[in-house]
């Protein structure tokens, strides 16, 4: 039997397609953000990143960095088991006292990374559910999807961030049911917002439990970085805050946090926490002190804020086609899989500039974009820069410029 046939003929299938994925073999230069090296095809090059989720450059604050020598040398790398066997470290505990005060809540708990929080966390928690109905909002992340199949509970979905719809729904079901809504709180690919107060006053209304991601917006919304349910006031009504460390905090790992009978009800159950080793204490405190740096700090966030702003308008300015975002996303609309490709190539070939195509699956077919992520660290030239770049291969692939581009969608 030809095993390898199997494998080379799949792969053949998004290679025709045009979304077989390749990935840009960089070297980040710490101090110099955004600038990278890129290990090209004909050797090593600078270029300049406009698609990072390290969203505040934190991945290279001389805090972080610091705290993160300073532990592993005192300390070591790995933490040594799971944590039921050997790997509760006290930089992890004091990590996961952080994340609770961040989110105004009794407990926290800390998983390897973001996407295990969801995929263990949500059915953990429908599991100890009787009965339990999952309503899921239909553009949630894959980790989402994945927690509330491996579930096995019944799930409804949603229409994206349509309380009306969502209302229906939970009208419809059995009001002695326990129910969870589980939705995120910023959408990376289009950069807008949940209605958190009016999903929880259905929540309210209908007896449900609240379930957000935060994993896009901890560190960059809120007085304190505690994501955009802290700046709208609502942290105390949602039940269950996730986020991720590896985003705006610059490090590794994902959380819950909530009341303290359903965090050690998760870390007493969940498959996904008790058979993995725990994150490094290295880790565990150069992800405190990025959390307590930006507690303080509103420079990144009001920077980060103003860099998206101009970035918008720029690109604007030049007709291309970004999509409409109310957050520091700045979606550039292409809408086809081998155009997006081909953009992303000439960037970085000719102009030295990283961005990542995006295709399907992460957004529906004929949505293809190139998802731009400025940060504190772009200045104007940059910016400038990126501007005349798209538009040379905007003109040279042929893209459709101005709001018709858009209104194909
Ligand atoms: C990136 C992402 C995750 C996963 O977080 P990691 O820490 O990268 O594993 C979860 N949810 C959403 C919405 C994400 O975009």
């Amino acid at each position: 039997m030809n095993y390898n046939g199997f494998f080379a003929s799949a792969l053949d299938q998004l290679r025709e397609e045009r979304r077989y994925r390749v990935f840009a073999d960089l070297e980040r230069i710490a101090g110099r953000f955004p600038h990278a090296h890129w290990h090209s095809p004909q050797g090593k090059r600078e270029v300049v990143i406009w698609c990072s989720n390290d969203y505040l450059g934190m991945a290279q604050h001389p805090k972080v960095i610091g705290a993160m020598v300073e532990t592993a040398t005192r300390m070591g790398t790995g933490a040594g088991g799971t944590r039921n066997i050997a790997g509760t470290n006290h930089p992890l505990v004091e990590l996961e006292r952080e994340l609770a005060d961040l989110h105004g809540k009794p407990a926290a708990l800390l998983f390897t990374s973001g996407y295990v929080s969801n995929q263990t966390g949500i059915p953990t928690i429908a599991r100890l559910l009787p009965n339990c109905l999952i309503l899921s909002d239909a553009l949630n992340h894959n980790s989402m999807i994945e927690g509330v199949r491996q579930s096995g509970c019944d799930k409804q979905i949603w229409r994206h961030n349509d309380v009306g719809h969502l209302e229906e729904l939970l009208k419809a079901a059995d009001p002695a049911r326990p129910k969870v809504i589980a939705f995120e709180s910023l959408y990376s690919m289009d950069g807008d917002v949940a209605p958190v107060h009016a999903i929880c006053d259905l929540a309210e209304k209908y007896g449900a439990m609240t379930y957000v991601d935060e994993v896009h917006a901890v560190g960059m919304y809120g007085a304190r970085g505690g994501g955009i349910c802290e700046r709208e006031g609502a942290m105390d009504r949602v039940d269950v805050i996730e986020g991720t460390l590896a985003k705006a905090f610059g490090c590794l790992g994902g959380f819950i946090t909530g009341s303290t009978e359903m965090v050690d009800a998760v870390r007493s159950y969940a498959p996904g926490f008790i058979f993995t080793t725990a994150l490094p204490p290295a880790i565990c405190a150069a992800a405190t002190a990025a959390i307590k740096h930006l507690k303080t700090s509103n420079w990144e966030r009001e920077r980060h804020q103003d860099r998206a702003a101009r970035v918008k308008a720029v690109l604007n300015a030049a007709g291309l086609p970004v999509m409409p975002s109310t957050t520091h996303i700045v979606p550039v609309f292409v809408g086809n899989a081998e155009k997006v490709k081909a953009a992303s190539d000439m960037l970085m070939a000719d102009h030295g500039i990283y961005i990542q195509p995006i295709n399907y699956p992460t957004v529906p077919r004929n949505e293809e974009r190139l998802r731009i992520t400025p940060s504190p660290y772009h200045d104007d030239a940059l910016i400038d820069a990126l501007a005349e770049a798209l538009v040379d291969v905007w003109e040279r692939l042929e893209l459709p410029r101005g709001k018709q581009a858009l209104a194909a969608e």
